[in-house]
């Protein structure tokens, strides 16, 4: 077999293993035998450039940087939707196609109306030629490069596709998968995205193709636009983009009456948070083609299609203050107190105003009836003012200028939207946040102290860094409020026990802004300690993996802060470890890099926590529950049962003790 054949058969495997994984969520094989036919793949690329393809399944995980997208004119315009919001305003689009079909046998197809970016694909001979967003709809921006990291976009089509066609699709970013990104900032002291929709059409426009690839993003594909389209029905349509390789929502219904289309809707409408990504409506279309061309075009919609809009989960209240908290990095962020009110079956009594900017925006005053919506956002967002309901004499919001804690003057860095207390030492949320981020669970996991606790000793004046936990005796403590003998005993037994935690978790403990847990470990891996980490200059920090400008620069200035330095130095004189053992230094790899693993079970050759830490020091995660996102169980004897179900449900594969140690092996 020629080096150019084995190309092509490996590269049919691994797009096939694709789909089935990120189309079809039905994985045949596991991520291992995957990664091993990837990197076989690589290896030949590499040795091999003249058989460079930019659809090889090695492109998905990007690399390419696009400093200026290029406008590109769509070969068919891209149109927006007209809506409507009533069963009235769809018989009337109903008649006024009528009018224009006469009395003809209609037929509709009802689809989701994903909430995203819109994307047009072009594919020529099957392969993916350009993607480009919609744009003004006559032209937008030439966005290939990072398109082709969304794992659900098929690089190259199976069967019987026309030579030269558009596919027309949604970029989205499902649920769990926004939750989980915004986890990951808050962690790190960043602040969280405002819903999916948002977050989606920014990531598509990231200048780094590796940043994009690294998102949960999905394509789901809603039509195609071609010359001639060998097809007679929009549902049709639909079934055969999915034959050809593309992910089409399997929820759509062709329906032979408005009456049809409204028990659709109502049934959507309910069911709609059961889906794992927003939706904001349904898409009406006439189902035949034919009737479609007929039918034509608005200067701005499909005369064929028409949007339905569900009613957005929306009530009024009233604003009762405006309130300012401080993070423990220093963010203030405004919160509007409401009269409470009922909405999608919960009582809000606060909503986030996100920064200065958006409460000027809305021109947002205490007194004002305000609308409140709750999406996909964490909590609820204050939409829009009522401004028929505004007192008179109401004054215009003034974003408060100094720290409402600490009384510091605010600033504000240029680019950033939110505003900060740079009180960083003095203000006491800042301090009291950094202690309670250093004792929580993944930092030092100080057992026996809760977040009131610090705040109880910090009021007590015991302790006003990290480093003063160290030197908390029993006596100090015993004597406080709701601390009896053995609570203050746990107490300081459980912080001398965190002199045992590992130093990439007292790295992640310190509370550097942008250095989350991964970045935490990156960092210790790459440097082995302290000393190394601290005197690391700017240049040498971005050459390390994952590590950007923002980190590096952060990780420079909390060193730099002569204060920082002499925290560090009272905790390691207090023995808390701050270099990687040497066998940790020994057996570390980057064999597992982006694999998560669930452990569960009992073990012959080694015991659970040595089987994590191997998964940790060769660069893989440790999950306690399974899901979509999980690689691997590893199972022992006794595995619980229902983790066995999950992971056959979800796909996820399930291996033994030895064959963990095998992936080990180099
Ligand atoms: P609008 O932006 O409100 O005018 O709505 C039009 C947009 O809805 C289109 O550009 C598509 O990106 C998007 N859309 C989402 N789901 C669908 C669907 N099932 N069919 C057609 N368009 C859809
Ligand atoms: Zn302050």
């Amino acid at each position: 077999m020629s080096v150019k054949e084995e190309i092509e058969i490996l590269r049919k495997e691994l797009r096939e293993h694709n789909y089935k994984y990120y189309v079809l969520a039905e994985p045949q094989i596991s991520d291992y035998e995957f990664d091993m036919k990837l990197k076989a793949l690589q290896e030949l690329e590499e040795a091999n450039p003249e058989f460079f393809d930019a659809n090889s399944p090695t492109q998905r995980v990007g690399g390419g940087v696009t400093k200026n997208f290029e406008t590109v004119a769509h070969a068919f315009r891209m149109y927006s939707l007209d809506n409507s919001y009533s069963k009235e305003e769809v018989l009337d689009w109903e008649k006024r196609i009528r009018k224009i079909l006469g009395d003809v046998p209609l037929t509709f197809t009802c689809e989701l109306k994903y909430d995203g970016a819109s994307i047009n694909l072009t594919y020529k001979s099957g392969e993916l030629h350009r993607a480009v967003t919609r744009g003004d709809g006559v032209q937008g921006d030439d966005v290939t490069t990072n398109i082709r990291t969304i794992r659900s976009v098929p690089l190259r089509l199976n069967g019987n596709c026309p030579d030269i066609f558009e596919a027309r699709g949604e970029i989205i970013l499902p649920l769990e998968g926004f939750k989980k990104m915004n986890e990951e900032r808050i962690e790190a002291g960043e602040d969280p995205y405002m819903n999916p929709r948002n977050t989606a059409a920014g990531s598509i426009k990231l200048q780094d193709s590796a940043l994009v690839a690294e998102r949960p993003l999905e394509c789901l594909v809603y039509g195609l636009a071609a010359v001639k389209l060998p097809l007679i029905s929009q549902y049709s349509m639909l079934e055969e983009a999915r034959k050809w390789g593309f992910k089409v929502p399997v929820e759509a219904r062709e329906c032979n009456s408005v009456d049809e289309v409204m028990d659709f809707i109502e049934l959507w409408d309910l069911k709609r948070h059961e889906l794992p990504y927003e939706t904001d409506g349904v898409v009406i279309k006439v189902n035949d083609l034919d009737q479609q061309e007929e039918l034509g075009y608005t200067a701005k919609a499909p005369r064929w299609a028409l949007a339905y809009k569900f009613q957005a989960e929306e009530a009024t209240t009233k604003l009762v203050e405006i309130t300012y908290q401080v993070g423990r990095t220093g963010a203030i962020t405004p919160v509007a107190n409401l009269e409470p009110v009922l909405l999608a079956g919960t009582t809000v009594k606060r909503a986030s105003l996100h920064n200065a900017d958006q409460i000027a925006k809305l021109d947002v005053r205490v007194g004002d009836t305000v609308f409140v919506e709750k999406g996909g956002e964490i909590i609820p967002k204050i939409t829009k003012v009522d401004l028929t309901q505004r007192p008179s004499g109401s004054q215009q919001t003034q974003y408060i200028t100094h720290c409402p804690e600490c009384h510091t003057p605010l600033i504000r860095n240029e680019g950033e939207a939110q505003h900060f207390c740079p009180n960083e030492m003095g203000c006491p949320p800042q301090i009291t946040g950094r202690i309670q981020h250093f004792i929580s669970r993944k930092a030092m996991d100080i057992e026996g102290m809760g977040s009131e606790t610090v705040v109880l000793l910090f009021n007590e004046g015991l302790i006003t860094n990290y480093a003063d936990l160290y030197s908390l005796t029993t006596a100090q403590i015993e004597p406080l409020e709701r601390m009896a003998e053995k609570s203050a005993e746990n107490l300081v037994q459980g912080v001398a026990a965190s002199k045992e935690i590992p130093f990439e978790r007292v790295l992640f403990a310190l509370g550097i802004r942008y250095v989350g847990e991964t970045v935490a470990k990156k960092l210790a891996r790459a440097y082995g300690n302290i000393d190394a980490l601290m005197n690391a200059s700017f240049e040498e920090l971005i050459q390390v993996d994952e590590i950007g400008d923002r980190i590096a620069q952060s990780v420079i200035q909390f060193f730099a802060d002569e204060r920082n330095r002499e925290i560090v130095e009272r905790l390691r004189s207090h023995g808390l470890q701050f270099s990687l053992s040497a066998d940790q230094l020994a057996n570390q790899t980057d064999t597992l890099k982006e694999k998560t693993f669930v452990v569960s079970g009992v073990f012959e050759s080694i015991s659970r926590n040595e089987l994590k830490k191997l998964i940790e020091d060769n660069g893989g995660k440790v999950s306690s529950s399974i899901s979509s996102k999980t690689s691997y169980v590893v199972a022992g004897a006794n595995m619980g049962p229902s983790k066995k179900v999950k992971a056959d449900d979800l796909g996820v594969p399930i291996i033994t003790e030895s064959e963990f140690l095998a992936m080990l092996k180099p």
